[in-house]
């Protein structure tokens, strides 16, 4: 069906679908690597671009193009790139829009290894990077220089849930020639479409939300015009970072329940946050959704909701950190996000391990930080099993 009016849970369900000529119901898994064609004549003309007939799967397969079409319709895009992960998707922006003396600037908190590749490999061919906090866009004016071509941006921000105002940075971009990339995995295009706010691309670790269900890791890159996507594409098909038929599937059966498990996971963090700020042995914590966080505001007008995950420290620092992973059991102490699952993670020692301390700091990823991601069990024994974590500390 055609769903360009449709609602966002409707395209959920049946945005970019195929129907095959045995009318099956969902989109079928077209495990093939190679595709023949009816003669030489018409295999000529696949490969010349005169005809869109299948090829290859690096190149195209009408499952992952399923998929491809189904995010870009929930993103507001013009087309989109699935890709083998979600780091797939961050290298796959920085060698599509990036060259040698190239330079990039971008949030201090971003997904550690999109920051450590650009500062120890991107490097190596001579693009320059530089690291800010984003949540004032003064500061993204000030990084920019003649040479910078991308801002590249992450909101909420991987862990301190800082946010940073897409509409002005998108401006403030776009006045100086850049392209503005924001990656949108924290919140889903459930919850926020950063194109319609100024972006240029956006892109997701489908590992999280999109697929939801902790059995896949993909990533998928959308872009908002014909020409950036084409570049991307291209990109994509030479560096054969391309997604596999069977996880594209996977994915188009995860992202149809997109909707309603952010709205659980959501409804609960929201209780977990008040719980957790009201407990005496809590110093700090930040959600998108309590009135205490900074861009309270902000976020109440680029999202449409506050998602589930929240950061948050314990009076006892670190070490009350470690009693509180090692005795809370409903909660996996396990890293990624955005599954049915609830799950408990310490980013300065696991997923920003690598961001060296003085980086760690000016970004805000404190020892005592522990990011835990809300899943979709029943709320109450999400927090019963934060109590009996606490007692312990
Ligand atoms: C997980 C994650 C990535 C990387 O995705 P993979 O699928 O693990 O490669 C990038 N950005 C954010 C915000 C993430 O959480």
């Amino acid at each position: 069906m055609n769903t360009e009016k449709s609602g966002f849970n409707t395209k959920l369900i049946h945005a970019g679908e195929i129907h095959d000529q045995f009318g099956s119901a969902t989109v079928p898994i077209y495990q093939t690597s190679t595709f023949s064609f009816e003669s030489a004549e018409d295999g000529a003309k696949c490969f010349a671009g005169e005809s869109n007939g299948y090829m290859y799967t690096r190149i195209a397969n009408p499952t992952i193009d399923a998929l491809e079409r189904q995010i870009a319709a929930l993103e507001n895009g013009f087309g989109a790139v699935a890709v083998s992960s979600g780091m797939a998707a961050a290298t796959t922006v920085y060698l599509s829009l990036l060259s040698q003396g190239d330079h990039i600037v971008s949030t201090d908190a971003i997904y550690g290894p999109a920051r450590g590749v650009m500062e120890k490999q991107f490097v190596r061919f001579g693009i320059e990077s530089t690291y800010i906090n984003t949540t004032d866009a003064a500061n993204v004016k000030e990084a920019i220089r003649p040479n910078t071509k991308v801002v590249y941006i992450e909101t909420p921000a991987n862990p301190t849930m800082d946010m940073t105002d897409l509409r002005a940075v998108a401006e403030i971009a776009h006045q100086h020639g850049c392209l503005l990339v924001v990656d949108n995995t924290f919140c889903s295009p459930y919850l926020q479409n950063p194109l319609d706010f100024g972006a240029d691309v956006v892109f997701h670790s489908m590992t999280k939300f999109i697929n939801g269900h902790a059995d896949i890791v993909a990533g998928i890159i959308i872009a908002k015009e014909e020409q950036l996507y084409k570049q991307i594409r291209n990109m994509m098909v030479l560096m054969g970072c391309n997604m596999d038929p069977h996880q594209a599937y996977m994915v188009l059966r995860g992202v149809k329940t997109l909707g309603i498990r952010i709205d659980r996971a959501q409804e609960s963090a929201l209780k977990v946050a008040e719980y957790l700020e009201n407990h005496p042995k809590v110093a700090w914590v930040k959600y998108p959704g309590l009135k205490s966080h900074p861009q309270y505001e902000l976020g109440k007008k680029q999202m449409r909701g506050d998602g589930s995950m929240i950061s948050f420290g314990l009076k006892t620092g670190y070490e009350g950190a470690k009693k509180l992973m090692n005795n809370v059991h409903l909660a996996l102490l396990a890293v990624s996000l955005g599954g049915v699952e609830t799950l408990i993670q310490h980013p300065a020692s696991m997923t920003h391990a690598k961001v060296s301390a003085q980086d760690k700091e000016k970004a805000g990823i404190s020892d005592d930080l522990i990011r835990y991601a809300v899943g979709i069990e029943d709320v109450n024994d999400i927090i019963d099993d934060l109590k009996h974590g606490l007692d312990k500390v």
